[in-house]
């Protein structure tokens, strides 16, 4: 595997960064979580957006443009002979002393490692998730804005452990007002009757570049769709329930804090949306082969 940092590729063996980055030290950095499908990078322009605007919220000057930033994922994936896969982007603050200062940090640096996705299993997509509410609450916008992509994760961390700890392998977070918000690496939608419910951003979701595709498709499809504050009732009463994210494309959820939901098998409209989703991947996106 041949992996970015600023400008130059490294072998896995001798890809490393300083101790002294306050990526480490601090969480002090963003990321990006991006797919390659079939020889195209998915929605590479969205995630890049996203990046900059994660960026902008942390005063971060990220060292490259917009386009330039783009053509490197693309060229990482072409180093890399990627067709399909996962790539990994991330920008730190840089190397500063053991203080906090971020102005210290005279140079963010850019790593992209572009590897091979790791799944959940395929009878999770058959036969749906089954999830918990956890106790630890979403983020406030006030103190870490859930929407910056920051390396700082623990509040989503400490929500998946006690998920595993509860033995399973996602957890729906509340925001401090007792609304559902999002999962710790997906957000959540619910179907009842033709309606498609999700959290609005303002209950602590992130802005998910998934949850986005999904809505436009839903709304092609004729569904209606809204962005109401949903509590833990909606839920348990939805007819259908499904995560989106990068990683996990839609997964269907059946079981939620031991209410079943709906039949208890993922939806029809679940169904729908998988498949429109399964063929907008398969093709579109940025060419990485010219
Ligand atoms: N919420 C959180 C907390 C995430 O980390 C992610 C990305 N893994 C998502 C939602 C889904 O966002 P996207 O569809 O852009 O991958």
């Amino acid at each position: 595997m041949k992996i970015y940092i600023d400008g130059k590729y490294y072998s896995e063996q001798n890809a490393k960064i300083s101790v002294f980055d306050h990526g480490l030290l601090y969480g002090d950095g963003i990321f990006e979580g991006i797919r390659a499908y079939n020889g195209r990078v998915f929605k590479l322009k969205e995630h890049i957006d996203r990046l900059f605007y994660s960026a902008k919220a942390l005063l971060l000057d990220i060292p490259i443009s917009h386009a330039a930033m783009m053509k490197a994922v693309v060229d990482t994936c072409r180093q890399n002979k990627l067709r399909d896969g996962y790539i990994r982007l991330v920008v730190t603050r840089g190397i500063g002393t053991l203080g906090l200062n971020p102005n210290r940090c005279k140079k963010p640096s850019v790593i992209i490692i572009a590897g091979k996705i790791q799944l959940y299993p395929e009878e999770y997509y058959k036969q749906g998730l089954t999830i918990i509410t956890v106790p630890t609450v979403r983020n406030l916008h006030s103190a870490l804005n859930p929407a910056i992509k920051s390396l700082n994760y623990l509040n989503n961390i400490l929500a998946k452990i006690e998920a595993n700890n509860g033995g399973v392998e996602e957890a729906i977070m509340l925001n401090a007002e007792g609304f559902v918000s999002e999962c710790t690496g997906d957000n959540i939608f619910i179907v009842k009757g033709n309606q498609l419910m999700t959290p609005p951003l303002s209950a602590g979701a992130l802005y998910g570049i998934t949850r986005q595709v999904v809505i436009d498709l839903a709304r092609e499809s004729g569904l209606t769709i809204s962005e109401p504050n949903l509590t833990r009732y909606d839920l348990f009463n939805a007819d259908e329930c499904f995560l989106t994210g990068t990683g996990a494309e839609l997964i269907p959820v059946v079981k939620i804090d031991g209410r079943i939901v709906g039949t208890g098998k993922p939806g029809t409209v679940t169904k729908q949306l998988v498949s429109q989703y399964r063929a907008l991947t398969n093709g579109s996106g940025e060419p990485i082969y010219g």
